[in-house]
């Protein structure tokens, strides 16, 4: 019987299990922590959101370039696959907002115990606290695991899925990384992502911290030595307008998480990174200045800040009559045409410098790891070492939001298990 060995009881370690003793093999999971899939149990604000309904041509775009690199896996165990394993094992879902797919309990868990259940059910046999210290390989051929206690383990097949290097209290603490850089992988730069940035305005971010904008469009720019501007064009398929949060530090929320890995890596090329908030993405500049106009003549003795809060949060208002220069007290009639001008242009281009994001541990996924060029697509075997599969965030695969980084974790371990398993 084929023995298989898993590292790491996350989402992709879980399901490999499940599909590599489904078929028979002599399955062996050693996870660190004392608790399977600790990640699973927090994604998706612990509602866990497995998978979207997008179609796969849009799918893969959530990838970035990577993409391209699950078309093969996708064509053979996809969101109808997933569906319908964990719905072998009692967990119903459904279709929410952006097609993101949830468990109908809303519970996490429920996915988590489901998988298990695959996998344990099968006879597959998880071991906790049994942090794995290193690969073995002989020749180019995979020997086994040694455990940190120093106990090997040996087995001609080794599946690698010990995740990325952030929420660290997850149990993804970047292991795996070393353990395939030490067999001969390549590892591309690791990067947070989805992840919250920082900003140079921090007095105007701390005067407006909490505060939420919805239906807003934000735009990232780089500028160079000489000035010169340059728009950045998104990794991800970007929703016209969407939502966006300010931090004591700086920014975040949806629409700023899903464009931080693009502001990371042009923060490693560019001298500035700026970030433009068009706070009425639906009325051109001419139509803010007109209604501006309009509001001043019939409200001629308001205070702007206070003139302002009809357009945006009062707290926003006031750092907008602020850096527009004019002062949030002026009465409206003392406003000049270049004055209110310069407020139209805030409103519609609302410029903060990013200086960096929060630290690898703060992002949601792992951005960077091993690199794609190393893997077989149709089996997430390693090209380096025989009998050594990777997949899950180890890899270098770093999705948006909305259910991509789970399938693509799910859709990497079955096809693993399953080519190691048949081996
Ligand atoms: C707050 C948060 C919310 C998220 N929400 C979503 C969401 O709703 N939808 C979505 O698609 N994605 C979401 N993600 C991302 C998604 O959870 C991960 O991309 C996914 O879990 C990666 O799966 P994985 O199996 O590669 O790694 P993980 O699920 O992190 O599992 C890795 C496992 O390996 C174990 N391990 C590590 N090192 C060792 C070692 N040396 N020896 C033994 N075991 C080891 C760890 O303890 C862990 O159990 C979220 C992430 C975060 C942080």
């Amino acid at each position: 019987m084929q023995r298989v060995i898993i590292v790491g009881a996350g989402a992709a370690g879980l399901i490999a299990a499940g599909r590599a003793a489904e078929l028979g093999a002599e399955v062996h999971v050693f996870e660190k922590t004392e608790e399977a899939g600790k990640k699973i149990l927090v994604s998706g604000q612990s509602r866990c959101n497995v998978t979207n309904s997008a179609p796969l041509e849009t799918f893969i775009k959530y990838y970035g370039r990577q993409g391209q690199f699950l078309r093969n896996a996708y064509h053979r165990f996809f969101r109808d696959e997933l569906l319908a394993l964990l719905r072998r094992y009692g967990v119903e879902t459904q279709t929410e907002r952006g097609g993101r797919i949830f468990p109908t309990s809303g519970q996490a868990a429920d996915v988590r115990d489901a998988l298990l259940d695959y996998a344990v059910g099968h006879g597959a046999l998880v071991e906790y606290k049994s942090p794995v210290s290193r690969l073995l390989v002989a020749d180019g051929k995979i020997q086994g695991v040694e455990l940190r206690n120093g106990i090997k383990a040996p087995s001609n097949s080794v599946i690698l899925t010990t995740g990325g290097a952030s929420w660290i209290r997850t149990g993804s603490t970047g292991d795996g990384y070393r353990m395939a850089q030490d067999v001969g992988h390549t590892i591309i730069a690791l990067r947070p992502a989805l992840v919250p940035l920082r900003v140079r305005e921090q007095a105007h971010a701390k005067a407006l911290q909490g505060v939420s904008l919805r239906n807003v469009c934000c735009t990232l720019l780089t500028q160079n030595e000489k000035g010169k501007e340059k728009v950045l064009h998104s990794r991800y398929p970007q929703p016209p307008t969407g939502e966006m949060l300010f931090t004591h530090f700086g920014v975040s929320g949806p629409l700023i998480l899903t464009r931080s890995l693009d502001a990371v890596d042009a923060l490693r090329q560019h001298k500035k990174v700026l970030l433009s908030i068009d706070l009425k993405p639906g009325m051109s500049r001419d139509e803010v200045q007109h209604r501006l106009q309009k509001e001043f003549e019939e409200q001629s003795h308001k205070q702007l800040a206070n003139l302002l809060k009809g357009w945006v949060p009062h707290s926003l208002a006031q750092v907008l009559a602020d850096i527009s220069g004019v002062g949030k007290e002026r009465e409206v009639h003392t406003i000049r045409a270049p004055e209110r001008e310069a407020i139209a242009m805030l409103i519609k281009d609302f410029r903060w410098e990013i200086t960096g994001a929060l630290p690898l541990e703060a992002g949601m996924v792992t951005a960077g790891g091993v690199s794609l060029k190393e893997i077989e697509p149709q089996t997430f075997a390693s090209r380096k070492v025989s009998g050594l599969y990777l997949a899950g965030e180890v890899l270098d695969i770093a999705a948006d939001t909305g259910g991509f980084n789970l399938q693509a974790a799910f859709s990497g371990g079955y096809l693993a298990g399953e080519d190691a398993a048949r081996q």
